[in-house]
């Protein structure tokens, strides 16, 4: 059998069938954003790795090595503010070719090393191998959290609101943009989203800390993929609505340039790095007031009901829209 017959999660689903039963010091192992283990006093250390490959997560000709360095730390930086961790250090493996420039790999680091310094996080360690077929970058960060201010994937109830930081769909019609014109300008914002997102350690930490949030991950799948990961795991189903989904001006402008269907990048482009959280309608003013503190723009998009795994997408007349694929896929 081949792997594409399986697809990603359903693979990830296997292995997990092969850890050993765990100590009493893992609180989460497979299957949310970070993996959660159990320090001293109350407190928990969070683990996560990702991979950014050349032809599969970026052409080494649309971007340049330091903004490329910022992207491969923003993407593990974000599965620790969806955990409403705070970022400490990472681990940096590295495989390139052998002809590969010098100064590409001496600009990658530089990129890391600058959202590094933003977030105050370090570099510790890492490893270096050569590569036949194209760079590939993977990034081990850790960071830490209060055991019981952790957020997690399960967690949300019925009647709960849906709400997702910044906007949704740059990034992907970013790509877009990208391929179909040949490398374009990086001045341009959903490009700028798709090969420098911004991580948003901050807000979630702040929504850790203020325990509003019954369940929480990044959108890096795409939204109507990673929200179906929350109502699997919390059992519960969401309706959420068109009318609400936060589009940049850019995304308005753009969209059916480089896309068939308007709402299309907005459900299931992926990459965006914006946290997508849940919270009883009772601290909508709390997560307001976050929002201000942070500076980071939150907008409601619907609610969780009580079917389960149940995604109803509903036009401004209530009519159901039918997603056709939902998110990237790997296989
Ligand atoms: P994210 O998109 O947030 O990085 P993933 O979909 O990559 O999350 O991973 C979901 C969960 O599966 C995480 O807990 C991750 O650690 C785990 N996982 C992914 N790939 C593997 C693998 N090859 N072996 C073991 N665990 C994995
Ligand atoms: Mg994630």
């Amino acid at each position: 059998m081949q792997l594409k017959q399986i697809g990603e999660f359903k693979l990830i689903d296997i292995i997990s069938n092969y850890t050993a039963r765990p100590p009493a010091s893992l609180i989460k192992g497979i299957g949310d954003d970070a993996a959660v283990v159990s320090e001293e006093a109350g407190q928990c250390l969070l683990l996560t790795t990702d991979i950014l490959k050349e032809s599969i997560h970026f052409n080494r000709h649309y971007t340049s090595p330091y903004l490329l360095g910022k992207k491969c730390l923003a993407v593990s930086l974000s599965d620790i503010a969806a955990m409403g961790g705070t970022p400490l250090y990472y681990l940096v493996s590295l495989s390139a070719p052998s002809s590969a420039s010098f100064e590409f790999i001496r600009n990658l680091y530089r990129g890391m090393g600058r959202l590094a310094k933003q977030f105050n996080t370090f570099l510790i360690g890492g490893d270096t191998t050569s590569s036949r077929n194209g760079i590939s970058i993977t990034i081990t960060l850790l960071g830490k959290a209060k055991k019981d201010s952790v957020i997690y994937r399960h967690g949300a109830e019925n009647g709960d609101l849906i709400y997702v930081t910044g906007s949704v769909g740059d990034s992907s019609l970013g790509w877009l943009m990208l391929k179909k014109n040949r490398g374009s300008s990086r001045k341009n914002s959903l490009i700028r989203k798709h090969l420098a997102p911004s991580p948003r350690v901050e807000i979630g930490i702040e929504i850790a800390r203020s325990n509003i949030a019954t369940s929480m991950i990044d959108i890096s799948d795409g939204l109507a993929a990673d929200l179906r990961h929350i109502l699997k795991q919390s059992r519960v189903g969401a309706a959420i609505s068109l009318a609400c989904l936060p589009l940049s001006l850019s995304y308005k402008k753009y969209c059916l340039d480089y896309s068939k269907e308007f709402y299309y990048q907005a459900l299931c482009g992926g990459e965006d790095y914006e946290l997508l959280f849940t919270i009883n309608p009772k601290n909508r003013s709390k997560i307001r007031k976050l929002a201000k503190q942070t500076k980071t723009p939150v907008t409601c998009i619907g609610e969780i009901t009580g079917v389960p795994s149940e995604l109803l997408v509903l036009d401004s007349s209530g009519r159901e829209l039918v997603l056709k694929k939902e998110g990237y896929k790997h296989f």
